[in-house]
């Protein structure tokens, strides 16, 4: 791991409406950076290209063929529990899918990022890893998947919210048109819409059917996140596949005729054969959906439409899960037979009798006087809890008088004309209401309609996500702290590694290193004469302090002239970077100042000792700086052998030409 999580961490929390697609692409940077990788990026699914995020490229041209991508998604999304891949890749295509862990060689890294509509975002990150990942890395993943998963959830949700926005629009305008006997744009994609956002399935889609189940009259798909995807609009238009209308039909009668809904735990299972076939697992593949429960609608005897919730896991529905989605289907069924009986008597039928109640939706008709002539909807335990008995009230003799007053002014701005949304709390809970005019024929408004959502559970998300957040830049600046920690003793490791423990000078091999990068003008050995004596006679550890005390004395007397190291034992070395006349100078003040200098020993004792030296000019034309400095050592040693033979406590200078 070369970095910290920091700037990554910065980014992921980029708020909400403010992270875009391109600080996506800067935090991918930013993992390509943590794992030394040649590439990160997040591919949005969905759809049947994988597309990359922030990249205009043909996805046919991709490093990865589409096929492959699919694949490694659903290996991740089928593991739920295990939801990071590694993936060895060659020639475009994926060949090896396993799960993540050290040591495994591969070339990508695939981690599936969850979000709150779908799992189908991925992040792709390319090694090569050929050793495989240490541990560190795949602890790094731990903590660099969630960050995206944010982020990515920001980004799109930001998209996602308008869209709920747009749909409380429309909800309201169904309340309009119910009233005013016109046509709602799509009100069936807003029921499929709500009950997608209750059961968190990825796709729902609601398919009405004639009396004699031979027809599909009406189809929708929820507005999610991969609404304007091609798979989105195939599904919409019933074109799944050639004869995919046939499944339905197939489907519906069989749930007509056992009155229970139908699940397929996995579409690929070739044994499944009533609501896929061959040509429809192709489809559902490209819609990255893997399963399915399919529940049937009925008004009075008759089928009248089927819900079918599709997964992008493969999973068994159990009895819990049944129930549940069984009870948002029957907040649904009323809604259904609204639009149904809104069909019928849309003419007729001025005031909205028939109305949705899915669940966080309740709707308020109100007279100019205030009194309540419907209260519909199932937002059970608060406003509508007895809602019978508030029908036939005037709404300001039921609420306190902040509250009374706030509602007069909206009612008042209703019956003016205006279409207008309003929050209000209430009990403790944060209401968002759609207030609109009801029309007579001509024109006059003669009351007014609201639409509440109760928006207390998505405002507490947000602040609980807000909460996350901070605890997560938290815990970031814990982890950069400890890698700073870490960063500071790797340097001293470093400064450990280059340096001589005892002398302080630099290490044979790190003095050598810089010999060869740093052309001298000449070397200098250097050898404490008759040093095993002082060891005999005063002990090892005496013997170290005269070693400490001439490397001090050799500092002193060469100065900024040259650079020392220790190359063994008692013998050090001298890189010059001055004219060979100063580096001999210097040497000369160096066997001088050693001479001079008495080392003191413990308890009083002195010692004097001398060194030996040999100069020898390097040859700073040569091409080859390192096979230089070898010769130019070799000569310097040859000349303080010389230098001991001659008598020691002295300089002797190789000539110029050597
Ligand atoms: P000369 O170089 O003048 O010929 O004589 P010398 O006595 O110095 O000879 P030689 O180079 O053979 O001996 C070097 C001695 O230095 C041998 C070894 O015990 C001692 N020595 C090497 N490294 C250390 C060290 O780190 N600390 C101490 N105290 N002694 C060391
Ligand atoms: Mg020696
Ligand atoms: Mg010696």
């Amino acid at each position: 791991m070369s970095g910290t999580l920091g700037a990554l961490s910065r980014l992921a929390s980029t708020p909400p409406g403010t992270a875009t697609v391109e600080t996506v692409v800067a935090a991918c940077a930013e993992i390509r950076r943590l794992f030394d990788a040649d590439d990160a990026y997040v591919v949005r699914s969905g759809d049947p290209a994988f597309v990359r995020l922030g990249d205009d490229g043909d996805p046919a041209q991709y490093e990865i063929k589409q096929r492959g991508y699919w694949y490694a998604w659903r290996e991740a999304a089928a593991n739920p529990g295990e939801p990071n891949r590694l993936l060895t890749v060659t020639d475009r295509l994926v060949g090896d899918v396993v799960p993540l862990s050290a040591q495994v060689p591969a070339t990508h890294i695939a981690a599936i990022l969850p979000g709150d509509e779908s799992n189908s975002e991925m992040l792709i990150v390319r090694g090569p890893w050929p050793d495989g990942l240490s541990e560190d890395q795949v602890e790094l993943l731990g903590s660099v998947r969630p960050l995206m998963a944010y982020l990515i959830g920001n980004v799109l949700d930001s998209e996602r919210r308008e869209r709920l926005q747009g749909q409380m629009r429309v909800l309201g305008e169904i309340a309009e048109a119910f009233t005013q006997a016109e046509h709602a744009d799509n009100p069936l994609s807003a029921l499929a819409t709500a009950l997608s956002r209750a059961s968190g399935f990825a796709w729902v889609v609601i398919l009405v059917f004639d009396p004699g189940i031979e027809r599909v009259i009406d189809r929708a798909i929820n507005v999610g996140r991969h609404s304007n995807t091609e798979t989105a609009e195939r599904g919409k238009r019933g074109q799944e596949s050639e004869n995919s209308g046939e499944r339905d039909l197939l489907g519906a009668r069989h749930m007509a005729w056992t009155r229970q809904p139908y699940t397929v735990p996995d579409v690929g299972d070739p044994n499944e054969q009533l609501l896929v076939n061959d040509e429809l697992r192709h489809f559902y593949e490209q819609a990255h959906i893997l399963s399915m429960a399919s529940f049937p609608v009925f008004t009075k005897d008759a089928l009248y439409a089927t819900i079918t919730f599709c997964g992008s896991e493969q999973h068994a529905f159990d009895e819990t899960e049944m129930g549940f989605l069984g009870s948002l289907v029957a907040q649904a069924g009323p809604t259904m037979r609204a639009f149904k009986l809104n069909r019928e008597l849309r003419e007729t039928d001025q005031r909205l009798r028939a109305v949705f109640t899915n669940a966080p939706v309740f709707i308020t008709v109100f007279e100019p006087d205030g009194t309540i002539v419907l209260l519909e909807g199932a937002d059970k335990g608060t406003i509508a809890q007895e809602t019978a008995s508030l029908v036939g009230s005037r709404i300001y003799d039921l609420v306190p008088g902040y509250f009374a007053e706030e509602l007069r002014a909206n009612l008042e701005r209703g019956l003016a004309g205006d279409s207008f949304t309003a929050d209000m709390q209430w009990d403790g809970r944060d209401f968002q209401t759609r207030f609109a005019p009801l029309r007579d024929h001509d024109g006059s408004a003669t009351g007014v309609i609201g639409v509440t959502t109760d928006e207390s559970e998505r405002l507490r998300a947000t602040r609980e996500l807000q909460r996350m957040n901070i605890d997560l830049t938290a815990a970031m600046e814990r982890a950069e702290a400890s890698a700073r920690e870490a960063e500071a003793s790797r340097l001293r490791a470093e400064y450990l590694a280059q340096h001589d423990a005892l002398t302080g000078v630099l290490s044979r091999r790190a003095w050598f290193e810089m010999a060869a990068s740093r052309h001298p003008s000449a070397i200098a050995v250097f050898d404490v004469d008759r040093f095993k004596r002082v060891n005999d006679q005063y002990g090892h550890p005496a013997g170290d302090t005269v070693l400490k005390t001439v490397a001090e004395s050799l500092g002193a007397a060469i100065g900024e002239d040259g650079v020392i190291g220790r190359l063994g034992g008692e013998e050090f070395g001298a890189l010059f970077n001055v004219s060979v006349a100063d580096a001999e100078r210097a040497c000369q003040r160096a066997v001088e100042l050693v001479a001079a200098r008495p080392c003191g020993l413990s308890e009083g004792r002195v010692v004097s000792v001398t060194i030996s030296a040999g100069l020898a000019p390097c040859r700073r034309a040569s091409d080859n700086t390192k096979d230089a400095v070898a010769r130019a050592y070799d000569i310097a040693d040859k000349a303080l052998y010389e230098a001991k033979n001659t008598g020691r406590d002295r300089l002797v200078t190789a000539p110029a030409a050597a």
